[in-house]
């Protein structure tokens, strides 16, 4: 049995975890983000976890997904629409090369949590599918028989940074109108605060629907972006399966109908799409970079 480490690095914490091949986290461990910019501090941070991780288990590679359009070729971070700060340019398989042996994957977050979706979640039984995390942003993988799709310039897949309303919300890449500023936690934050001036976490105004007029209108307004924004991944992709997860997955009791009539109610013709929330939340990260990994090393 191959055992891996696969780390996740957000915006707040790094999570890493031993992995094995059957997919089952053995240890995790984790550290905070630097809020510095400086990027030897997050790099340090990766080593250590990864040296903790590493005391019970002899550990055959690492996978890593991180934030930013990722040249998974070479390990490296391109650039990056903010999230961690000084990030953007860092050669992350060469710098982690120089402190150990291990070979190294690196793929973006969303692709890694598509990845792990399309092994053992709720994208197992599909060809090609799309896998959309809904947290902070809206991150996306879309994998096309088996093969994520990455791009001519490793900056394909960015499904929140697609323009949803022309000349809209401004958002950190540059653009105006990108789906993650009106699909997302963030987003839902701000129309919240927008409505009434009060800064209340996305959890907080998921928790007020029934209770809270203007958090129900929030919050059917989102429902129908997204099910806008289904209707064209229907229509550029024609995937099998579209898979939703991220933090605020937690929340669909309250969304998710509203979204799938949507959906319904604007799509010229539906093939018969599944559209399924993801079957795991906080590790897919973890997981999804560990078989990353785990691929290049039995390839
Ligand atoms: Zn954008």
């Amino acid at each position: 049995m191959k055992y891996v480490v696969g780390v996740d690095l957000g915006g707040t914490k790094i999570n890493a975890g031993v992995v094995d091949e059957k997919g089952n986290i053995l240890k995790k461990a984790s550290a905070p983000t630097s809020k510095t910019g400086n990027r030897l501090e997050i790099l340090d941070k990766i080593e250590t976890l990864i040296k903790e991780l590493n005391t019970e288990y002899n550990i055959d590679g690492v996978g890593i997904g991180s934030p930013g359009f990722i040249d998974s070729d070479k390990g490296e971070v391109l650039t990056i629409s903010g999230n961690v700060i000084g990030w953007s340019g860092t050669k992350i398989k060469q710098e982690l090369g120089k402190r150990f042996n291990y070979p190294i994957q690196v793929e973006n977050d969303a692709n890694a949590a598509a990845i792990c979706e399309g092994w053992l979640g709720s994208a197992k039984d599909y060809n090609s599918f799309v896998m959309i995390t809904l947290g902070t942003g809206l991150g996306g993988g879309i994998v096309v028989n088996r093969d994520l799709i990455r791009g001519s310039h490793f900056q394909g897949s960015e499904l929140g940074h697609a323009i949803l309303y022309p000349n809209g919300v401004e958002c950190s890449c540059g653009q105006k109108g990108c789906v993650e500023r009106y699909i997302s936690g963030t987003a839902v934050e701000f129309f919240y605060h927008k409505k009434t001036g009060k800064n209340l976490s996305g959890e907080e105004i998921f928790s007020k629907y029934y209770d809270d007029v203007n958090a129900k209108e929030v919050i059917d307004k989102f429902a129908m972006d997204l099910g806008y924004f289904l209707v064209s991944l229907k229509n550029i992709l024609d995937p099998e399966a579209v898979v939703i997860g991220g933090g605020v997955i937690l929340s669909k009791d309250i969304w998710w109908s509203n979204m799938i009539n949507h959906y319904h109610s604007l799509v010229n013709d539906d093939p018969g799409i599944q559209i399924l929330p993801a079957k795991y939340l906080n590790d897919s990260g973890i997981v999804g970079a560990a078989k990353a990994i785990l691929n290049k090393i039995n390839s």
